[in-house]
């Protein structure tokens, strides 16, 4: 894991031309917990309905904490409701809906999770004494936890230019920064904002993807190097070095899971799979592809990378397999090219 550059800039939209508007066959043990949520998908919840929202030093949507307030210098602020019909309440949401659709995002009217991002919508910029029609946190490249936007829709006319308000600041609490290319919904405040045809161009659509994927495994970005886990395939059983030897060389195989210290293993920045004294999840060509324990070096034949949908892809594009998707203790765990088969999928948990 990197240290990447965070940096917390806020959102402006033109304030111009935009005149109004727009499984696995065994479940972890209760004290385990799942690293990896590969389906995970973001939550959106449009506030259509207002309220008070506080200053604070990071967003928290559900308890109406807003970094944004506290860099206006305010204490608090009152948002009114949206004061559209609700058939153009509607309208808005799906529309809304609409441009991410294909990316792993879900727009709702409703509060769903604590872990959602909050868009309010209402009022105008009073609400937060901007000259801008919307304002948003923004990381570079991440997905805000527990982001909060707020668009000012009381001087919107078109409800298409609102949707693409609303959609430019949920790219904000996504990760996506301002561009160049006025096609796209992130298109420099000095872009025509008139032009209704804007959307995510597929340069935004993968940074949105990147920045999901990464949110994705957020548990384990915060979780320290070195914590112990244990590595179970697609019958429940766990990787495991073969009679718990500690030589170069040692054999991996699945085996049902005891809790023992041959099981438990630990990931770290270097991308190396730890396990004992100093021993590392390591492939050679010259083994019949299989994986074994070896010193660690943190040559690319010992570096792995954990994939949203549980696969562990190590060097050469060769992931960590279950040969033949054997369902028994024994079963020989090589590193086979990557494809998309339940035998290479792999569930991380904490012991
Ligand atoms: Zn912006």
């Amino acid at each position: 894991m990197t240290t990447r550059f965070v940096a917390v800039l806020f959102c402006v939209v033109a304030s111009g031309a935009l005149h109004v508007s727009p499984s696995r066959s065994q479940d972890p043990s209760p004290r385990e917990r799942s690293f990896l949520s590969s389906e995970a998908r973001v939550a959106v919840f449009l506030n259509g309905e207002g309220g008070r929202y506080f200053a604070a030093a990071r967003d928290d949507g559900a308890h109406h904490r807003s970094s944004v307030v506290w860099r206006q210098g305010l204490t608090h602020t009152d948002v009114p409701r949206f004061r559209g019909t609700r058939d153009e309440w509607q309208s808005l949401v799906r529309c809304v809906e609409s441009s991410f659709a294909g990316l792993p995002i879900d727009v709702h009217e409703r509060s769903t999770s604590r872990e959602e991002l909050t868009v309010v919508i209402g009022g105008n910029r009073d609400v937060l004494r901007t000259p801008y029609n919307g304002l948003a946190a923004l990381t570079a490249g991440e997905v805000t936890d527990r982001g909060i936007a707020f668009v000012f829709s009381d001087r919107y006319t078109h409800l298409a230019n609102l949707c693409i308000s609303v959609a430019h600041e949920v790219g904000h609490l996504l990760g996506l920064e301002h561009g160049p290319d006025c096609a796209d919904l992130m298109g420099n405040p000095s872009c025509d904002h008139g032009d209704l045809t804007r959307a995510f161009t597929a340069a935004s659509r993968s940074i949105l993807a990147s920045s999901i994927e990464r949110w994705r495994h957020r548990d384990r970005q915060y979780t320290p190097p070195g914590t112990p886990i244990v590595l179970r395939d697609m019958h429940g059983r766990c990787m495991d070095v073969d009679y718990a030897m500690l030589n170069d060389g040692a054999r991996i195989a699945s085996w049902g899971c005891h809790r023992g210290a041959n099981q438990r293993w630990s990931l770290h920045d270097d991308g190396t799979i730890r396990t004992g004294a100093n021993r590392c999840l390591d492939f050679s060509y010259y083994e019949d592809h299989r994986v074994h324990a070896w010193g660690c070096h943190g040559g690319p034949n010992q570096r792995w990378t954990l994939r949203p949908n549980g696969q562990i892809e190590g060097v050469d594009g060769r992931c960590l397999d279950l040969d033949r998707g054997e369902d028994v203790n024994g079963g020989r765990l090589i590193a086979w090219p990557c494809h998309d088969g339940a035998n290479q999928r792999f569930r991380v948990t904490h012991l």
